[in-house]
């Protein structure tokens, strides 16, 4: 937990975010800001502010990220056509938020390469 950070604060419940997945090791919101018809953040009870800050014991923490993503991606029916994942490292990617957070995109198609 820190003290500053938007994304600890949701994940404890402090600042309300439509939650849409919650268990001991991550939690699941809509974006604020939605680019795509889903648009679905899933982000680590654990404050880690970059990739670059992932630690080996982070692994299973991470790791479960993406089993998140694909029980909420095949809940809102995206698992036959597809989807994009995506998480932004520091300023050249266009993090804006320091809490890591798996981007979960679908409903629509997606260029690549990205902008
Ligand atoms: P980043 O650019 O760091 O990869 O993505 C940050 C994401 O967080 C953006 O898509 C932005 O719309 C979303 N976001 C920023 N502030 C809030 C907020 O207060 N609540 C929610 N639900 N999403 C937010
Ligand atoms: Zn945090």
């Amino acid at each position: 937990m820190s003290a500053d950070c938007l994304f600890c604060k949701i994940a404890n419940g402090d600042i309300p975010a439509k939650l849409v997945h919650e268990d001991d090791m991550a939690v699941a919101f809509e974006d604020i800001k939605p680019v795509a018809p889903v648009h679905i953040l899933v982000i680590p009870r654990k404050h880690i502010p970059t990739v670059d800050d992932i630690e080996p014991e982070d692994s299973q923490a991470v790791g479960h990220l993406f089993q998140v993503a694909k029980k909420i991606a095949c809940e809102r029916g995206l698992a036959e056509n597809g989807y994009r994942l995506v998480f932004n490292c520091k300023a050249d990617a266009g993090q804006l938020v320091y809490h890591i957070h798996l981007h979960l995109l679908g409903g629509r198609k997606f260029n690549w390469p990205p902008g």
